[in-house]
């Protein structure tokens, strides 16, 4: 099961490290073969190199869109070596055989990432690398497939060790690694167009994206993981600059995503907004007059689990607001921009991970989302809905005053990115109570309000923000009793989908109460 390299081709579009490899070979003895500019760089080096021109009798023709794209090449890959047929067919047509191919490909996911222009992106979809890498791998028992750079030193490792031998295990795992890039590149390819032609449905996409690292662990230390990025050009953890801090971990690139995705929600035109989160869920969201302001109030909802959050901003961290947020653990801080004097702040705290996005997510942008389940993916459009979008309906005798009304909003907006079932009070621009992932509706309002009240007493205010809030239910009430259990709370007015058997019976209960209740009409689960 051992071959010996007696032919290699060439041809790379990220050159990084081909010179010395070709190097190595041709040392070896190894015949090279190669195309056009690959070919050139080899040649550059004073190594003999041969054209794969010269071997198909064709020249590179349509702006290279041909090059290797000939039965000689694709049957020196294919060929079955101890095939009599086969070894016919090569001695007929005079086809030598290919012992291992080197390529990567024309930079596509570069290029889509740099927001190259249509024509651009699409004139860097290469065709004839991936027909040889899969054409390789195919052929794995025969023939030995690099596509990855950093895999040249250990090729030239095993070639040492075994005189210039490939082993079947190595050219077997090289094979599967060759098919993971491929599927990643169509993948890229499939994504940029429903992105460029603006289609959502799921036909159109396919998930998948390119291992951007590995990670030292997963959610817990005997998993593995990886961070892929799929390519996708949004404001967040996948697309940030990492300005200082260690490594994020599994955990921290979930719950700093949870995080942005909800600060997206604040545009700049909304003032500053801060949104502490831990294990994915909000302990703390507050607009402020200040961004300083924004945090303290947002810190305020729960100061017990903001220890060791993820902190989000909406706009250019300045020195006030991190001298702030210095004074306690944080594991993440996200924000559009910072101020070199934040930087210098923050800098005092060596392992905590500063990033950087140069903007904030577009909560009504398309896009999508996916989850694993056993034996299958689950894939849904983002939940893009947005509540100043809504058509919102008064059901109760009494509306909602336009203090309530912005706070209605501003909950729901929080209940969004909070797990089922989501309990929010808010009152001014900041979250008073927080209940999440409950499994029954009325717990989350419970543990929300108590929530509040341990903030009132950790404030030393004479009562917890509750009184007198509004408070937003992801989803509709089932029975009156989470409403009921709201307005103990203090909440005076309620947004919520509706759409429940007892509609009736939830609103008479909030009338009773001179409750104020509106219906979006709109859902966001979250499970
Ligand atoms: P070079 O720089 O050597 O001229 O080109 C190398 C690149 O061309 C590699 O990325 C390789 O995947 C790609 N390539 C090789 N053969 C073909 C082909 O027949 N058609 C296209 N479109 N690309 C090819």
């Amino acid at each position: 099961d051992r071959v010996r390299i007696r032919t290699a081709l060439l041809s790379v579009s990220d050159k990084t490290g081909i010179i010395e490899l070709a190097k190595a070979l041709s040392n070896k003895g190894v015949k090279l073969l190669s195309t056009g500019g690959t070919h050139k760089a080899i040649a550059a080096a004073g190594l003999a190199v041969t054209d794969v021109s010269d071997v198909t009798g064709f020249p590179e023709i349509m702006d290279g869109r041909v090059k290797t794209l000939h039965p000689t090449v694709h049957g020196g890959l294919l060929a079955i070596r101890d095939d009599a047929e086969h070894q016919t067919a090569m001695k007929e047509h005079g086809i030598e055989g290919i012992d291992l191919a080197v390529i990567n490909l024309y930079p596509f996911e570069e290029v889509r990432a740099a927001g190259g222009d249509y024509p651009t992106t699409v004139e860097n979809i290469d065709i004839g690398g991936p027909a040889m890498i899969r054409a390789s791998a195919k052929n794995h028992a025969y023939v030995a497939i690099v596509t990855d750079p950093s895999d040249y030193a250990e090729l030239v490792a095993a070639l040492d060790t075994n005189n210039g031998e490939t082993e079947y295990a190595f050219r077997q795992k090289l094979a599967a690694k060759a098919y993971a890039r491929t599927a990643a590149y169509d993948t890229a390819i499939s994504n940029w167009f429903a992105e460029a032609l603006n289609i959502a449905t799921p036909q159109y996409r396919t998930i998948g994206g390119i291992l951007r690292e590995e990670m030292r662990y997963g959610e817990n230390p005997h998993q593995t993981a990886g961070f892929y990025v799929t390519g996708e050009n949004r404001p967040g953890v996948a697309t940030a600059t990492l300005l200082q801090g260690k490594q994020l971990s599994y955990n921290n690139i979930n719950d700093t995503d949870g995080a942005f995705e909800l600060i997206g929600e604040f545009s700049a035109e909304k003032g500053p907004a801060c949104a502490i989160i831990k294990h994915a869920n909000p302990c703390g969201v507050a607009t402020g007059p200040t961004l300083k302001d924004a945090y303290l109030r947002a810190l305020a909802c729960d100061s017990t689990s903001a220890f060791g959050g993820i902190i989000a901003l909406n706009q250019l961290l300045d020195a006030e607001t991190a001298e702030e947020i210095v004074k306690l653990f944080t594991e993440v801080i996200i924000a559009p921009e910072v101020t070199e004097e934040a930087k210098a702040v923050i800098a005092a705290k060596k392992n905590l991970r500063l990033l950087v996005t140069g903007g904030l997510p577009d909560p009504r942008s398309r896009g999508i989302t996916a989850k694993t389940v056993a034996g299958g993916l689950l894939v849904q459009s983002r939940d893009n809905g947005v509540i100043d979008d809504i058509e919102l309906k008064v059901v109760t005798k009494r509306a909602p005053t336009a203090t309530e009304l912005a706070d209605l909003k501003f909950a729901y907006t929080v209940a969004k990115h909070v797990k089922s079932n989501a309990i929010v009070y808010a009152k001014d621009g900041q979250t008073a109570g927080i209940g999440a992932g409950q499994m029954s509706r009325v717990d989350s309002a419970r543990i929300a309000a108590i929530k509040a009240e341990d903030a009132a007493k950790a404030m030393g205010w004479a009562q917890p923000l509750t009184k007198g809030s509004a408070v937003a239910s992801e989803a509709f009430f089932p029975f009156a009793d989470g409403l009921l259990s709201a307005i103990a709370a203090g909440a005076t007015a309620v947004v919520q989908p509706g759409g429940s058997m007892r509609d009736a019976e939830v609103i008479a209960a909030a009338d009773e109460h001179n409750v104020a209740m509106i219906f979006t009409g709109m859902r966001h689960f979250r499970h």
